[in-house]
């Protein structure tokens, strides 16, 4: 990890520098990938909000920018040569923040984004479009909840006093949690059967996610289909505009030989 600063140009150094907007396994994937060109200087940048975040390979800034003008300015002091947006699917904010200032730096922007996943068959899944739809649908759902849509959620669920919830977080909130939320705090990836054992001893009843799609946390949707629960799917954020897009890490290296030519 490296303070936030630019070490400046150098007679020998890479000809390019790459932001990484990261915080996911495809940003961590991707600068592993970019930091072997010796002709790429690679940036990642993380959030700050997990205490003990997973570290991509070479350089790392942490904490956000400022908002897209904030963004805007960095890439500019930084000399970035290209954005590639990396972030959550669910990382809205930061999703606006980066396509806003790459085109007022006059910066080539991807975005990088798994895809979600798809229902099989089997599957009992209740599509809503965000959180506040979630908390509407689920009464009628189950009341035995596990809950992975990450701890800035919980508020919302929380006064949802007839319904039992194991809530399961990379780290725990801020404030105390009421008496009928249990926090798990685990990070993935999990397993069919450590989901299956999961589920069934605290006997939940209905499982609520984000489609955050990937291999990493989907165990939770076949134990769910095996057991024969419902689920309840919050739908991704739709961006207003939709930038140009890659959902595979290997797409992003294409994208990126062609705007940061090697020789
Ligand atoms: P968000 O709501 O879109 O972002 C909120 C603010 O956090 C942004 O405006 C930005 O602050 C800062 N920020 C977000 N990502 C950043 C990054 N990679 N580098 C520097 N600053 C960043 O995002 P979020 O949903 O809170 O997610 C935060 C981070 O966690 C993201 O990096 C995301 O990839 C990761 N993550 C999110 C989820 C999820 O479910 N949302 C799940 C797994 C991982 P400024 O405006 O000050 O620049």
């Amino acid at each position: 990890m490296t303070l936030d600063h630019d070490p400046g140009p150098t007679a020998s150094g890479p000809r390019w520098r790459l932001l990484i907007l990261g915080g996911t396994a495809e940003a961590r994937a991707l600068a592993a990938t970019a930091t072997t060109r010796p002709d790429v200087a690679v940036v990642s940048s993380l959030a700050g909000r997990v205490a003990d975040p997973r570290l991509p390979v070479g350089e790392v800034r942490i904490g956000g920018f400022g908002g897209a003008a904030g963004l805007a300015d960095w890439l500019t002091a930084h000399r970035i040569d290209a954005v590639v947006d990396a972030t959550h699917p669910y990382a809205a904010r930061m999703r606006v923040s980066g396509i806003e200032a790459a085109a007022t730096a006059g910066v080539p922007h991807l975005r990088l984004e798994r895809p979600g996943w798809t229902a099989q068959p089997g599957d009992r899944w209740h599509r809503v479009p965000d959180l506040a739809g979630a908390v509407a649908a689920l009464p009628a759902l189950g009341r035995r909840v596990l809950l992975t849509t990450g701890r800035q959620s919980l508020a919302a669920f929380s006064p949802l006093t007839d319904l039992w919830f194991l809530a399961r977080v990379v780290d725990a909130p801020d404030d105390p949690v009421p008496a009928h939320v249990r926090l798990l705090r685990s990070r993935g990836p999990y397993t069919v059967d450590g989901e299956i054992a999961l589920i069934r001893e605290h006997r939940i009843d209905v499982v609520v996610t984000k489609d955050s799609g990937g291999a990493l946390t989907e165990a939770k949707l076949t134990a769910a289909r095996r057991l024969d629960l419902p689920v309840l799917m919050i739908d991704r954020p739709a961006p207003a505009t939709p930038p140009a897009t890659v959902t595979t890490v290997d797409d992003a290296v294409r994208w990126l030989d062609r705007h940061l030519p090697a020789g």
